[in-house]
């Protein structure tokens, strides 16, 4: 067989490659994986024992056998019964302000690569510290995955931290075209914003070409969202409420108890909407969902989460070592225990149980899914979390295949993006190096042997090097830390 040879002739001829017309600035830097299982998450297939060739950055050749050389900005992975997947992306996250104020960037920022994270949707927060971030990640200044970027929240009410309160159309109006010109990648809108001022957000939104997403609010029902363009609705909670048979008197219900602060009558509209759920409405709303493209980001995880706040074996999670000593407050398990009722758990636990089916029948009607977790919620931790998710969305009914595709090349989809997201020439090099198969066992995506990150890559040692600084930066923050 005279293949073999030409595949030889391929591979080195990318070696050899240099363009006459410019001089390069520095060596070319090669990043080789030699007999590696490719995980092609655009086909849910195997591709075995490749070659993958990454040149400054950049997956520039796979082929079946490769003779390579050594050089110093030459670095070959032996990766025999390994598999190769592309990096994952945490579609909803919090990585600077809001949820995320208490965790510096030495901290949260290793906990993505070293669970392979390479990309994150910064789901609202410190919209200047999002971009000092960005701006060092890019020009690789600082160790961190992709950012796409919303800045602050929209909410209706009054001003809070990170949240730019809108409460008129014109407000809305006015919010759209001063962060557009800001330059966040889109807008994150939360449940308190009148239903005025949201319609107002969408038609600024597409005015001015700018996605908007996050929450349905509450004056708002899912469809008319959808129908306004809402390009994700995160944590489906909208989703539910829109597929209750007693839609109009449970949202008023629900309108109700948060202008009264009544938790208790909360909780009692949020088990009736699950009572109620129409299963025709559901079917309708979904083809809905699938015809506009409105994207579905579950976060199973936070859900399933928040439902074991009361549980003991929480406070032993061996992961806490990463958790800020600023975030330990509001992490406290023993107020947990506290505050939650064992009636108020167990409802929280049907309700998780149920999103687990929703996204399991919306996943079935073809509706688009997004992997994202809401870290760093309560025990959601930054990076891990998103396999969790993964396992989640495996448990409600995706197959393994299914599910990476929503962590992979689904983000890109939805971001319109194609230069990453998949195992392919021309691709950046955000790559996870696996010990096991993740098709088999989607569990196999936390046997994580390196990562790389637009072709720098981190070794097993590596990883864990930058976690064990990510505990001690950790245990020494004082609270409030950038
Ligand atoms: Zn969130």
């Amino acid at each position: 067989m005279n293949s073999c040879r030409w595949l030889v002739i391929v591979v080195l001829s990318l070696v050899q490659v240099t363009p006459s017309f410019s001089a390069p600035k520095h060596p070319k830097a090669f990043l080789i994986f030699t007999n590696v299982n490719i995980v092609n998450v655009r086909t849910g297939k195997i591709v075995p024992n490749m070659t993958v060739v990454a040149i400054d950055g950049k997956i520039e050749g796979i082929a079946k056998v490769a003779l390579i050389g050594r050089g110093r900005n030459m670095q070959v992975i032996n990766a025999s019964g390994k598999y190769l997947m592309p990096g994952l992306w945490d579609m909803h996250a919090h990585s600077a302000g809001g949820p995320a104020k208490p965790w510096s960037e030495k901290v949260i920022l290793p906990l993505y690569i070293a669970n392979g994270i390479t990309g994150i949707r910064d789901m609202g927060g410190d919209l200047e510290l999002l971009e000092d971030r960005r701006s060092r990640i890019e020009s690789g200044g600082l160790v961190g995955p992709n950012i796409v970027l919303g800045g602050p929240f929209l909410d209706g009410g009054k001003p809070q931290d990170y949240t730019i309160p809108v409460n008129t159309p014109e407000e809305g109006r006015k919010t759209v075209d001063e962060l557009k010109s800001r330059g966040v990648d889109f807008i994150k809108v939360l449940s308190g914003i009148p239903r005025e001022a949201y319609f107002a957000v969408a038609e600024e939104a597409r005015r001015q070409k700018i996605p908007f997403a996050g929450h349905v609010p509450r004056e708002v029902s899912a469809g008319e969202a959808s129908a306004a363009g809402q390009h994700s609705i995160d944590h489906a909670a909208d989703v539910m409420l829109a597929c209750s048979s007693k839609e109009t008197e449970l949202r008023s219900k629900l309108i109700d108890a948060v202008a009264k602060d009544d938790a208790a009558a909360y909780t009692a509209a949020g088990l009736d909407i699950l009572a109620t759920y129409d299963p025709a409405k559901a079917r309708s709303l979904f083809t809905q969902f699938a015809r506009n493209g409105t994207w579905q980001v579950p976060t199973l995880v936070w859900w399933d989460t928040t439902a074991r706040l009361r549980s003991p074996e929480l406070a032993t999670d061996p992961r806490l070592r990463y958790l800020p000593s600023a975030a330990r407050k509001s992490w406290n398990q023993g107020t947990f225990q506290e505050q939650i009722t064992p009636e108020h758990a167990a409802a929280l636990q049907k309700t998780a149980a149920r999103y687990s089916e929703l996204a399991r029948d919306m996943h079935a009607a073809g509706v688009p899914f997004l992997v994202g977790t809401d870290s760093p919620n309560p025990f959601v931790f930054p990076g891990f979390s998103l396999h969790e998710e993964l396992q989640s969305l495996v448990k409600s009914g995706f197959t393994p295949a299914e599910a990476l595709y929503a962590a992979t090349l689904a983000p890109m989809e939805f971001l319109r993006r194609s230069d990453r997201g998949v195992v392919e020439k021309g691709h950046v090099a955000d790559l996870v190096l696996l010990n096991a198969n993740p098709l088999e066992d989607i569990r196999n995506t936390e046997k994580i042997a390196g990562v790389a990150l637009r072709g720098r890559y981190f070794s097993r040692e590596d990883l864990d090097k930058m976690l064990a600084q990510a505990e001690a930066a950790a245990q020494a923050e004082p609270s409030g830390a950038k």
